[in-house]
């Protein structure tokens, strides 16, 4: 295994998607945890920004001395006709908030069936001709992000939400994407890149190399149960699960990856914990185990 970076001592390079603990608190009452507990990094959803404020998120954030690892999310690009003006304005604006609460990166998920992507548009089986109506969006939004200076990190995930999350499911797909979308490899646009999705990709490691530094935006963790409960909400804490972690890690940071390794689990089974719990177990499997 490549070298890594040694993440036993401290815990200076997690950041917390805080998604993790969206049941147990308001998005204050998690920057207030962190802020605690010396985590120093997050990335906070929009509906939780919304729910408390963007302009109070931006403050609490500064004033908490977080760093933002991402900002979730922009895309669901899928849309019928009747839609697609709302869902490019939704991500536009998805922009403007990223900005304002100064993350390096916005999290796109390209979306699904349309049906599921933006509801109320009218149902589509055509897998194909939505996967280029995602790219044709995302290009649009490239040109909007670029002019605001906002690195587009777009999120392949597992194949089994191709119907109602994303298209996009292989590490090799979002970089052919980008590659069309930005042959220059300016830092525009890139991958964030997440265990859970694509630790049981036979191309991984392949393509991680081919990604390189200028295309690893973001890295998010946690682990792969067996059996699977829940398709969506029964996501491991690291070192519960299969997935190899380190060799991961040691493989994006072998290309020059040094940001925060980001810690995002949903999971019914850890938002029925108390909040301090599931942040210090954090901690220390970031420490042995990520
Ligand atoms: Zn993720």
């Amino acid at each position: 295994m490549p070298e890594r970076r040694d993440f036993s001592r401290d815990h200076r390079w997690l950041s917390l998607n805080t998604a993790t603990v969206r049941k147990q608190g308001d998005l204050a009452a998690i920057i207030e945890a962190c802020a605690r507990l010396g985590i120093r990094a997050i990335d906070p959803w929009r509906d939780q920004v919304a729910t408390i404020g963007l302009s109070r998120a931006a403050k609490l954030t500064r004033d908490a001395g977080l760093e933002l690892s991402g900002y979730c999310r922009g895309g669901m690009f899928a849309a019928d006709a009747a839609h697609r003006a709302e869902m490019r304005d939704d991500n536009r604006r998805a922009v403007d908030e990223a900005k304002a609460l100064n993350a390096p990166c916005l999290v796109l998920v390209a979306g699904g069936l349309p049906q599921y992507s933006r509801p109320g548009s009218a149902p589509s089986k055509d897998i194909i001709a939505v996967r280029r109506q995602v790219e044709d969006a995302l290009a649009d939004l490239l040109d909007y992000a670029s002019a605001a200076e906002m690195p587009l990190a777009l999120e392949p995930l597992h194949p089994c939400y191709a119907a109602d999350r994303a298209c996009i499911n292989t590490i090799a797909q979002a970089l052919d994407i980008c590659d069309r979308l930005d042959p220059g490899r300016t830092g525009r646009i890139g991958i964030a890149l997440d265990v859970y999705h694509t630790w049981w990709d036979p191309q991984l490691l392949p393509q991680i190399a081919r990604a390189g530094k200028q295309r690893l935006l973001a890295f998010h963790v946690c682990d792969w149960m067996v059996p699977t409960t829940d398709i969506l909400n029964d996501r491991g804490m690291m070192g519960d699960g299969v997935i190899d972690i380190p060799s991961i890690r040691a493989a994006v940071e072998a290309e020059g990856f040094a940001g925060y390794a980001e810690i995002e689990i949903f999971s019914n089974t850890w938002w029925g914990r108390p909040m301090q719990e599931v942040l210090k177990t954090c901690i220390a499997r970031h420490r042995s185990v990520v």
